[in-house]
């Protein structure tokens, strides 16, 4: 798609890490947008410490998305509403795997609303066999042993093997 006033999308998250689902949703985003920024939140509200830390999972998503121009990687802190305006970007992408993502996404959606009254969210579903997956799942059958390869990109398994110093 290629238009004068592009349509510019972010997807936010934790993304600790990419998964095979997440990068389905960024690629069909691109179906209906010219172009997406990867947002990777600062989580400063938990005190979790994640399995990779904010800068290595950008540069993670950026491997796992260097053949496809129209994908930018960043992180954010603070409110993604901020964020969003700053970038130019009016729509906010979050997936939706079953009925229980969707009671906390439609309240984020809406107190984004209440935030700035310019964004959207658009939900998009994924192809059936990446709904089960999370990151967190993925992070714990990796750390008790177990093979995640058909879960994540290569780079990324590579990375989750070096942490896990298999
Ligand atoms: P958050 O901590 O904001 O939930 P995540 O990285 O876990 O961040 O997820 C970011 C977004 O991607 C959320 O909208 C989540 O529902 C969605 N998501 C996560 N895993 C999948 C998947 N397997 N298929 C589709 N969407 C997913």
């Amino acid at each position: 798609m290629t238009r004068s006033n592009p349509i510019v999308a972010i997807y936010p998250g934790s993304f600790d890490p990419l998964t095979r689902g997440h990068e389905d949703i960024a690629r069909r985003t691109l179906r209906v947008a010219d172009r997406l920024i990867v947002a990777v939140a600062h989580t400063s509200t938990t005190q979790k410490r994640g399995l990779f830390s904010v800068e290595e999972r950008v540069e993670l998503i950026r491997k796992v998305f260097e053949d496809e121009d129209r994908i930018e990687v960043e992180s954010f802190e603070g409110l993604l509403v901020d964020f969003a305006r700053g970038r130019g970007a009016h729509f906010v992408i979050r997936g939706l795997r079953a009925i229980s993502d969707f009671e906390y996404e439609l309240q984020m959606a809406q107190m984004n609303q209440e935030l700035w009254r310019e964004i959207e969210t658009i939900f998009l579903v994924p192809d059936v066999e990446f709904s089960f997956l999370s990151s967190s799942l993925v992070r714990e059958v990796a750390a008790l042993g177990g093979d995640v390869s058909r879960f994540v990109s290569p780079a990324v398994l590579e990375a989750m093997k070096e942490r896990f110093g298999g």
